[in-house]
């Protein structure tokens, strides 16, 4: 058996983190198998920047263990093998599209390097701005190019944290057609969104955080957008009834 199939792709245990008295998550167990879509839903400051940041290593943990592939999602094969999406755009300003996915390739050592960013690029709609500088792009531009810098190494494992923000419609459908490739691809994907309709459609499990812990988690088989919803607010407003 590979090490891939061997261990869980995210493998989440008793997972706490404050940031001084503030709690942000509270002993969170999450197990992610290869291959699997898991969307994490929640509200404005419900921790899911905070368990993506874990996730990827960014963040060290209160209390708890992070896994990635059965090991510290710290250790440098473990950078390899995942990819960051969030809202934050780590590009330089200075350089083109191309120059920037070139820049990723060497950093990443890419194979063929010269193939995969063209096709990246063809991927997210930019191969006819390639000598642009990036300092040039649209906001929505700037996303595409990092999701092409996020699948040039292609990575088993996709973090995407609040991903659609500040598409428009056409980007949106591009990133999930994107997303669909990656799963078909048998990619492991994680998602975290406020946004009960967006995501939902290629999930194959959804978990809803809420006043830093799961609250609920499920099979998205036969779950369509307004069943989540209405399974949401029940939530939420069963917890503030409670309060
Ligand atoms: P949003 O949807 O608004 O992005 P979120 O679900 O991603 O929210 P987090 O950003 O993970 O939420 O924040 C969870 C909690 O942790 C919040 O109470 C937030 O104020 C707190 N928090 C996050 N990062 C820090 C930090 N660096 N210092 C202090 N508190 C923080």
């Amino acid at each position: 058996m590979t090490e891939t199939a061997s261990h869980a792709a995210i493998q989440v245990n008793n997972l706490s983190k404050d940031f001084g008295r503030i709690i942000a998550l509270r002993s969170i167990h999450l197990s992610v198998a290869p291959g699997e879509f898991l969307t994490v839903f929640g509200r404005n400051g419900a921790g899911k920047t905070t368990l993506l940041n874990m996730i990827s290593g960014v963040t060290q943990p209160s209390s708890g263990e992070v896994l990635i592939f059965g090991t510290d999602p710290r250790e440098l094969h473990n950078r390899k093998r995942l990819a960051v999406i969030s809202h934050e755009v780590f590009l330089y300003d200075n350089l083109t599209a191309l120059e920037n996915l070139e820049f990723a390739a060497s950093m990443f050592a890419v194979d063929h390097a010269s193939e995969r960013i063209t096709t990246v690029l063809k991927d997210v709609g930019l191969y006819h701005r390639r000598y642009d500088l990036s300092q040039t792009f649209s906001r929505g531009m700037l996303q595409r190019l990092t999701i092409a810098r996020a699948l040039l190494h292609e990575p088993e494992l996709l973090l995407l944290d609040e991903p659609f923000t500040g598409l428009d419609q056409h980007a949106i459908a591009l990133l999930t057609t994107i997303l669909a490739r990656q799963k078909e691809k048998g990619k492991t994907i994680l998602l975290t969104t406020h946004d009960l309709f967006t995501g939902v459609q290629l999930a194959d499990r959804f978990v809803i955080l809420e006043k830093h812990k799961i609250r609920d988690e499920g099979s998205m088989q036969g779950v369509d957008a307004d069943t989540l919803r209405s399974r949401y607010f029940d939530l939420i407003d069963s917890m503030e009834a409670g309060q």
